[in-house]
């Protein structure tokens, strides 16, 4: 059977979250598998008791990498990267949706693993910045606070960029895994929820669409 999905004349937009959902499992995850141990996780453990931001976590815990850049560059190497989104990106394309990849991580190993992809299908990232040197680890820097989708707790706000988007009349699609996507996902018109996101939305009796893989969003995609 036909999908029918409505969209009411309006321009669709593809978001898409970036770890856990392009990527198996968080950039935050491969790097503490393999460099910190139980004392270098404190600032996360201090974020989960509520003492610290997820952003102010999250640059405490990149600072620490100070490896060689070669080995930090063979561990995003071997980070899994969703097959189909190539597919999706070029369904986006043909059908004149515009698309955002919006994390709370960081520019720099998300261009390492797709920044020739966010170039070829004309993609907006929506990120903190992040710079490597192994004498200062991966630094993080959030946007300006005078930034629109500037966030205290996460750096960038997510919630900001999909409600600019329902403010300029978009219909946005919305993919996402974490807790920092449940705000966005209540205010998106359609959700691809995985994990704990899934969990939340369920929850909050929030619909969501099937989403296993960027497969379950090409075959959306095709028939909108
Ligand atoms: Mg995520």
């Amino acid at each position: 059977m036909k999908m029918t999905v409505m969209t009411d004349g309006k321009k669709i937009v593809f978001v898409s979250d970036f770890d856990g959902t392009i990527t198996d499992e968080d950039f935050f995850t491969y790097t503490s598998n393999e460099y910190f141990d139980n004392n270098a996780l404190k600032p996360w453990r201090e974020y989960l008791a509520g003492k610290k931001t997820h952003f102010q976590a999250l640059k405490e815990m990149f600072a620490q990498i100070r490896v060689p850049e070669e080995s930090l560059e063979k561990l995003i190497s071997e980070i899994n990267v969703d097959s189909r989104i190539d597919d999706v990106f070029r369904l986006c394309n043909e059908k004149n949706i515009k698309i955002y990849i919006c994390s709370a991580g960081n520019d720099y190993y998300i261009k390492k693993m797709i920044g020739k992809k966010l170039a070829d299908y004309d993609i907006t990232l929506v990120t903190n910045k992040g710079e490597y040197s192994q004498n200062n680890g991966l630094a993080m820097t959030a946007p300006l606070k005078s930034d629109k989708f500037y966030d205290k707790n996460i750096g960038i706000s997510k919630f900001a960029l999909v409600n600019s988007l329902k403010e300029d009349g978009d219909f946005v699609i919305f993919a996402g895994d974490g807790p920092p996507d449940f705000e966005p996902a209540k205010i998106a018109d359609v959700v691809f929820a995985r994990k704990m996101l899934l969990e939340e939305c369920r929850k909050a009796g929030i619909k969501t669409e099937k989403f296993n893989n960027f497969a379950d969003i090409y075959n959306y995609i095709r028939e909108i």
